[in-house]
């Protein structure tokens, strides 16, 4: 069966094509375009490429498109990507401006000049659907919980990926099997060995999220994907009284005051120099004191978010780390990971230096307790094999 999977950010399309069948994914190709402001060229160029390089003799040989969409408003799963999505997405355009808007034209676009193809939407919110309501709710009026303001949690296929992975890893079957068969099995009862995981994602835009038994128990971003940790130009988490302060203090409308927190804030802004991990630690390293204190602010939120999860679980039997930042920066690992002996987290410092650039593995010294994982990032699997399980189950 053959899957695309379409990413698509406010001003790129990228895309990975996928072979699949029963028991395993072949990434076929993938390919992508930056500085895009209309989707529709990038798929004929992309149908073009695809059908030049032998994949597709024609778009409709195509089984089926897969959208890593973000928020929906009263929607979330793994479901159809028809009108019903669109209107979701439209219903929190507000809230994820960045991402709902793309996602609706892409679909729309998709829709448009493929339509006998088989649209399928993965919301981020998904993998978050079985966390206790207790850790969703914010202390608001029943008025503005009645919008949908809750937590929600985000980087849903990346942190599935790393409760399928950190199992396998570890050797625990059951947990692996349970992760993988979510969306379609639901949690259902667990008896078995226990796997809890502290699942790092940090990228240029990071959360850290609990994992009970391949389930998540929760996530550093709530509302939006604009909170939790300080993202590369967002803010995270910050004191709801901020808003109104900044507007009589400086005189900032809500709009102003939303685009410096969304546009002009994060490690960019603490840095002054780049919202670029790889710039701000270079800086960092050259003895720039406000490069060396995003990088503290980051790490001190990611420690913070760790051991909240890791007391809520009652512990932890793996740390993992992914995407650009946690795949390939030990610095900031063994920052993270520092002076937690006494939880049993040893890092091994040779494993940690020599895992960088995509590569798996295990950084944890033989006693560590906790093991310590690197895992590279793989939503788009994620994503295809939720598309093909749906393909099946129609
Ligand atoms: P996203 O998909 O959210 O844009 P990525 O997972 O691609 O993010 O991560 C991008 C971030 O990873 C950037 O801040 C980049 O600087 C950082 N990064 C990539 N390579 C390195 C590296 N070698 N060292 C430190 N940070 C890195």
């Amino acid at each position: 069966m053959k899957i695309l999977v379409a990413n698509l950010g406010s001003t790129s399309f990228k895309y990975r094509l996928f072979d699949m069948d029963d028991t395993q994914a072949t990434l076929c190709a993938k390919g992508g375009f930056e500085r895009v402001s209309e989707y529709t060229p990038c798929i004929e160029e992309m149908l073009a490429t695809l059908m030049a390089e032998g994949h597709l003799a024609q778009g409709e040989d195509l089984d089926a498109v897969g959208f890593k969409t973000v928020l929906g408003k009263d929607l979330s799963g793994c479901v159809a990507a028809d009108e019903r999505v669109l209107t979701a997405l439209e219903g929190f355009k507000e809230v994820a401006p960045a991402h709902n808007p793309a996602y609706a034209e892409g679909i729309r676009c998709f829709q448009q000049k493929l339509p006998s193809v088989t649209r399928v939407a993965l919301f981020e919110t998904a993998f978050f659907q079985w966390v206790n309501p207790a850790a969703t709710m914010y202390a608001i009026p029943a008025s503005w919980r009645e919008l949908g303001i809750r937590r929600y949690g985000f980087h849903g296929a990346s942190h599935k990926f790393i409760a399928e992975r950190s199992a396998e890893l570890l050797g625990n079957d059951a947990v692996a099997r349970r992760a993988r068969g979510l969306y379609v099995d639901g949690p259902g009862d667990y008896s078995g060995a226990p796997l809890r995981v502290i699942s790092c994602h940090l990228g240029g835009s990071s959360s850290v999220v609990g994992i009970e038994n391949g389930v998540a128990i929760g996530s550093s971003m709530g509302f939006s994907p604009q909170s939790g940790l300080p993202q590369n130009n967002r803010v995270g988490d910050l004191d709801s009284m901020a808003i109104p302060y900044v507007n009589k203090m400086l005189g900032l409308a809500v709009e102003e005051a939303e685009h410096q927190l969304n546009k002009e804030s994060g490690l960019l802004a603490l840095s002054g120099i780049s919202n670029d991990a790889r710039d701000i630690r270079e800086a960092a390293a050259a003895g720039n004191a406000d490069a060396q204190l995003a990088v503290d602010v980051l790490v001190d939120s990611i420690r913070h978010w760790a051991g909240s999860f890791y007391f809520k679980m009652g512990g932890a039997e793996v740390i993992s780390f992914t995407a650009g930042i946690g795949e390939n920066d030990p610095q900031l690992r063994a920052k993270v990971c520092a002076g937690l002996e006494g939880l049993g987290v040893v890092l091994d410092p040779t494993a940690n230096e020599a895992t960088t650039g995509g590569a798996e593995g295990i950084i944890s010294a033989p006693d560590s307790t906790i093991k310590i994982c690197v895992i590279p990032a793989n939503e788009e699997l994620v994503i295809a094999r939720e598309v093909y399980r749906f393909k099946q189950s129609q």
